[in-house]
This record gives C-alpha cells, structure tokens and sequence, in this order.
C-alpha cells in the first residue's frame, strides 16, 4: 500500500502551518468529504449524517459546485460547512504557484470560504505559505481510504474506527469512485463511533 492511514507525525512536523487534527478535550470527530458535490451521492451522505445529528465539511470542487448547485445548497441547508478544493481539482505538484493560485481564485469566484484543501493532498511549500495567507488549510489525520478500489468498504471502516482520536479529521471522498465503499463504511462508521460516543462537528 502506498498511503498511511494515519497521518505521520513528520510531515505535521514539515508543515506546521497546515491544520492536521484539532487536539480536543471533548469526544469529536471531524468528518470531511472531498471532490463533490455529486447528482448521485451527496444527498445520499446528507441524510446519513442527519440519521445521526451529525455536522460535516464538504471540501467541493468549483466546476462541480456549478453542476451540481441543488446539492451544493443542501449542504449549506443542512448546517454543513464547504471549502476551496480548487475550481478544476488541480495536483499542486503539476502547476506553478500563478496558475494554481488562479484556479483557487475561479473556485472562490463559485462560492467564498476561508477553508482550503489541495487536491490530492499535494502542496509545495511555497504554495502553502502563500495560502496561509487567506485560507486555514485543512488536511487530516485519519485516511479512509474509500477512493482506493483494492481496498473493500469493511477495510475503509477498520482504518477509521481504529484510528481516530478526539480531534481527529478523517477524509471520505464524494465521487463516483468512492461511493462503492463509502456506501457500506460511512453507516458503520457513524454508528460505531457514536455508540463510543463521540459527536461529529463541521470545521468553521
Ligand atoms: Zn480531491
């Protein structure tokens, strides 16, 4: 496998000014769904964070926002929070800091939020610095793992129900890709961690 599914303490330690987890007193976990919104799916994750009186963050891609702005108000509806994922999910690796910084920017024309997430988790220092500047970057602590076919939704539930702490931020993915295993882990995984009882709140 190339991926942890926890994040290591030495890239926390590279990038200090990123947001990894929230260290927390209280039993909360921070869910986050990146890439959509989607026709298919986000309503379908709406309702099983209802079902459980749970807050969200929705990390949505500007072009999808676009196409899919029924769904997009049904997050904000629902008490969720979104933030840039940029405007055509771009690798930060793959692009220079202008052209990067601009496709944020066509996102932020889409919808305005001071929460950022790059694609891919990719981000050059210097891309980081400058984004700082205007945005609280949120990364994680806890992978799911629900965009990787190899893997099944049982294992998705496992990564996160065995290493999430207080505070932790655990990705899912909004997308076609996921939704197979997402489909099964997410019920689960809601259920299991409030029977632990935890609550789940939106980054904000
Ligand atoms: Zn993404």
């Amino acid at each position: 496998m190339s991926y942890l599914y926890k994040t290591p303490r030495l890239l926390k330690w590279y990038y200090p000014d990123l947001i990894w987890d929230y260290t927390s007193e209280e039993k909360c976990i921070y869910l986050t769904f990146d890439d959509g919104p989607t026709k298919e799916h986000t309503n379908w994750i709406l309702e099983q964070l209802e079902d459980y009186n749970a807050k969200a963050t929705f990390f949505c891609v500007g072009n999808n926002v676009e196409s899919c702005r029924d769904e997009f108000d049904n997050i904000i509806k629902k008490g969720h929070t979104v933030g840039n994922h940029t405007f055509n999910h771009l690798n930060g690796r793959n692009h220079s800091l202008l052209s990067y910084i601009r496709d944020i920017r066509k996102c932020g024309d889409v919808f305005k939020s001071k929460l950022f997430r790059p694609p891919h988790g990719r981000l050059s220092k210097k891309q980081s610095m400058v984004l700082t500047k205007d945005f609280q970057i949120i990364m994680w602590d806890v992978l799911s793992g629900d965009f990787d076919t190899n893997l099944s939704g049982e294992d998705c539930y496992n990564a996160v129900v065995n290493n999430v702490v207080n505070g932790s931020i655990v990705v899912f993915h909004d997308s076609i890709k996921a939704a197979p295993r997402l489909k099964v882990a997410l019920p689960k995984i809601l259920k299991e961690l409030s029977d632990r009882g935890y609550t789940f709140k939106a980054i904000s």
